[in-house]
């Protein structure tokens, strides 16, 4: 075996602690990685890779970054899903003999970042912990940079798992090894890497210590181990107080409407499918946030519709109230404007990196507060004056911040200009000694240059020699011998010292010392004291983000022309006039067409929509289940009226997008979702499946559609609604009770096509299949085969009888036109284009045509 250097052993020892991370080895000015990690580093940094001799048989491979610019390379390796280990030396190398003592003091993961610029203002950046023991999983998710911590479970089941995972988007998931498996087996796609760390290292009573006994004896077992297991994550990685967690919110699933992932991206309600920008989403549309903690909490609102109908109607009775309050809306966005990110604030200031310029913003935050209290108690909104009631205006904590702070503080802490003169009483006296100090030098120099006659002799300061007198060389001949001792020479000028400058020296620079000492106690004690009352600030900070979130909605709603809906505990969905929220606020030169939506029992539960591509058939599906989403979430919602019941889950098969992972066919991912679907919808949900039966052959895609249908009418009983090519199903209105036929309307005018956008009862003539291809300029040879073959189709097809003959029969005779239609689009790949496809994208023509 080839022995190392000391420092290699050192190296290897500490490398040991953090197999799993780059390790960034402070090496003087620089951070220096080795072996693996260097060759891995610089590959994904682009820096260059170097080696160097360490004792071994080869040269060791090496690359490293300055220490001054690390943040930057560290950010980088975080974004790309890497942990960084920071190894710091532990002692002074200048007074050290021997090896410096290094050790780690922190372990940056992508899910405890606390700043930078990979954690967005505007959205939060969680680390989920997933446990899993006794058929019962748990999992918790934390913000370290707000403070915030959720935890919940449910008996073990893997779609809860990918639906409550969706709902967080964590940048990293810890916990249960065979948890991270089910997880990274289902293959979900996020906007950014996921780090996956196995872990179940825990050491419950310094958690249970932590968060307090009654919180703590509150949680179910399961829900203590996944805690537990989180916290120690933290412990190990962060190894600093984490006093921005005091408390954690438990939650019952049960609470909230589910949204799976697929129907997250499909109904687009945090980030488009295109290019998962927010810019088209709904978030996008709804939020008028002033502060980050507003946009935050909104995001958590769309993430987690309601089911209670009373607490959903509290937070529409503040929306309502500030929809017909223009100025009272106004009033509060001003102040709102004001208030900084007291969450990230806070979590600063428990971590111990808070300085001069967090607190004033803390202070300046917390004026706005009894001004905002006081608009809110004043109102005739009782959900309003309940947050008021709950506000806490921590009135002595900006007081001390402005007795102690002074104005524009510099960034750093740690070299004194912070605090205010007349805080305190010893400060202010070492001041007082030091700008003596100060004085004495200037009348030192006036009696030199006096004395010596040398006008431009000047007292100067630098670190290495401290105070001198500096004489240009032309004018040294002048000074008179013996009393000035040469210290530094400089090109043009001599520096000297005189024994009285020297005694002066010390007690001025001791002075000045003891001032930035004095500075930095005042300023930690101010800062400690403000870190115990963190709880009450974090609640502060929830009430302001609640109320940013009601004058966002109310704005929003006011704007658009929202209405509020109605909500109900029945069964029955009714909207007049409905539109799609989102495309209709980017639509420029057109006027958007509203629909009516009845899905009733009394009436119909399903609505079967056919009608031709591009006729508007998905945006009109997607428009239901967003009003329902705003509805439950507390907005007002577009439409003329809307009478919504509480929806408990929405089941979306809409578009191709998904289609692609793990490389499964299109149709055995439609057929696994609505596997899931059979099993999971109950009559309270909705369920919306665009193009039912694509992606097989056209008899057996009719025959699946139509018996998903049947099990959906009979067994399931939900509301739903269904888009189709298949208008041979239109018969399935004969024999279901609770099913409609309705189409998008569509106007002749000779050669042309006009979507008319409208839904209408009853099924479409035609699917104009052929006439789109004809817009997507297919040879016209190819459109008059087609039309010849159509015809000869629906001659057969009008001699049978509805039902499976049909669908056989079509099958047969379909099987040729499908090859002639093969290299185009498929219809799921238009209904794909995002909503800001606003230039008509030919649409493809269409094979089933029958
Ligand atoms: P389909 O699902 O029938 O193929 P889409 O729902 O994708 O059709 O709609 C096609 C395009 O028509 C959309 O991009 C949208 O811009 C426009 N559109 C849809 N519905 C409406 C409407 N109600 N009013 C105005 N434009 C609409």
């Amino acid at each position: 075996m080839a022995k190392y250097t000391p420092m290699i052993e050192q190296y290897l020892a500490v490398k040991e602690q953090a197999k799993d991370a780059f390790l960034f080895f402070r090496l003087g000015d620089f951070y220096e990685m080795f072996f693996d990690d260097a060759v891995k580093a610089s590959r994904e940094l682009e820096i260059t890779l170097t080696g160097r001799d360490g004792g071994g048989d080869e040269r060791i491979p090496m690359c490293g970054v300055p220490y001054h610019s690390a943040e930057g390379y560290i950010q980088r390796l975080i974004e790309k899903g890497y942990k960084v280990a920071i190894c710091e030396q532990m002692e002074d190398p200048t007074v050290t003999k021997g090896m410096v003592r290094r050790e780690i003091v922190r372990v940056v993961t992508p899910g405890t970042i606390m700043e930078g610029k990979s954690i967005a203002e505007k959205s939060n950046n969680y680390l989920v912990c997933v446990t899993e023991s006794d058929r019962m999983m748990a999992l918790a998710a934390c913000d370290i940079s707000t403070g915030e911590l959720y935890v919940t479970s449910v008996p073990s089941s893997v779609e809860w798992l990918r639906d409550e995972i969706g709902i967080y988007e964590p940048s990293e998931v810890i916990g249960d090894s065979s948890m991270l498996e089910l997880i990274q087996a289902e293959q979900i796609q996020w906007s950014r890497p996921i780090l996956y760390t196995p872990w179940d290292k825990k050491d419950e009573n310094l958690v249970r210590s932590q968060f307090g006994e009654a919180a703590w004896v509150r949680l179910d077992s399961e829900r203590q181990r996944c805690v537990s297991v989180l916290i120690s994550y933290l412990n190990e990685t962060q190894r600093r107080s984490l006093g921005q967690l005091t408390e954690f919110s438990p939650y019952e699933p049960g609470h909230y409407m589910i949204l799976d992932p697929f129907t997250r991206r499909n109904l687009e309600l945090v980030e488009t499918v295109r290019d998962r920008s927010k810019k088209g989403s709904l978030l996008w549309l709804l939020d008028r946030s002033q502060t980050s903690m507003g946009a935050r909490l909104l995001r958590r609102w769309i993430d987690k519709p309601l089911l209670h109908r009373k607490a959903i109607e509290e937070r529409l009775e503040a929306v309502d109230h500030l929809y017909n309050q223009f100025i009272l809306r106004e009033d509060l966005k001003a102040l709102l404007n004001e208030i900084y990110d007291l969450e990230r604030l806070v979590a600063r200031i428990a971590f111990g990196n808070a300085n001069g310029r967090d607190l004033n913003a803390l202070k300046v935050s917390l004026q706005q507060i009894p001004a905002l209290k006081e608009l809110c108690v004043s109102s005739s909104s009782s959900t309003l004056r309940r947050v008021a009631g709950e506000m806490d205006e921590c009135r002595e904590l900006s007081e001390a911040i402005e007795r102690t702070i002074v104005e524009d503080p510099p960034v750093s802490i740690r070299d004194g200009g912070i605090i205010k003169q007349g805080c305190d009483d010893h400060l202010d006296e070492v001041r007082e000694a030091s700008v003596n100090g100060k004085r004495w030098l200037a009348e030192l120099e006036a009696k030199e240059r006096e004395a010596t006659g040398i006008r431009s002799l000047k007292i100067g300061f630098n670190k290495v020699f401290g105070y001198y007198i500096e004489v240009t060389k032309a004018n040294v001949s002048s000074l008179p011998e013996g009393r000035y001792e040469r210290k530094q020479t400089l090109t043009n000028a001599e520096r000297y010292v005189t024994p009285e400058l020297k005694e002066k020296e010390a007690l001025i620079l001791e002075a000045q010392e003891k001032m930035v000492d004095l500075e930095y106690i005042l300023f930690t004690k101010l800062r400690d004291r403000i870190a115990a009352e963190i709880p009450r600030l974090k609640l502060l900070a929830e009430k302001v983000a609640e109320l940013d979130v009601y004058q966002s909605l109310a704005a929003v709603s006011a704007e658009q022309g929202y209405i509020k809906p109605v909500l109900t505990d029945g069964y029955d969905l009714i909207v007049e006039a409905g539109r799609h929220p989102v495309v209709e606020a980017v639509m420029k030169d057109s006027a958007f067409i509203a629909n009516e939506t009845r899905l009733s029992r009394e009436e119909a539960g399903i609505l079967l929509i056919t009608g031709p591509n591009m006729a508007g058939k998905s945006t009109y599906m997607r428009q239901v289940a967003l009003i329902s989403i705003m509805a439950q979430i507390g907005c007002f919602v577009p439409a003329s009226r809307a009478e919504v019941p509480m929806i408990d889950r929405i089941f979306t098969r809409i578009g191709a997008a998904d289609d692609l992972i793990g490389g499964q066919s299109t149709f055995m991912v439609e057929m696994a979702d609505i596997q899931v679907m059979t099993e999971k919808a109950t009559p309270r949900s909705l369920v919306i499946i665009d193009e039912l039966g694509r992606g097989t052959s056209t008899g057996e895609g009719m025959a699946i559609a139509q018996a998903v249908i049947e099990y959906v009418h009979d067994t399931i009983g939900c509301k739903s609604l269904v888009s189709t090519h298949f208008h041979e199903l239109a018969h399935l209105e004969d024999s279901l009770k609770g099913l409609r036929n309705y189409s998008m309307a569509v106007q002749e005018s000779g050669e042309n096509v006009h979507f008319l956008r409208k839904l209408v009862p009853g099924p479409a003539g035609s699917s104009y299949g052929i006439y789109c291809a004809q817009l997507a300029g297919l040879p016209s040879s190819i459109i008059e085969r087609s039309y010849s073959l159509l015809q000869g189709l629906e001659q057969g097809a009008s001699q049978a009888a509805a039902g499976i003959e049909t669908v056989e029969r079509a099958q047969v005779l379909l099987s040729r036109t499908e090859k002639a239609a093969e290299p185009v689009k498929t219809p799921s790949e238009v209904v794909q284009l995002s909503i800001f496809d606003e230039e008509e994208v030919a649409p493809a023509p269409k094979a089933e045509a029958a």
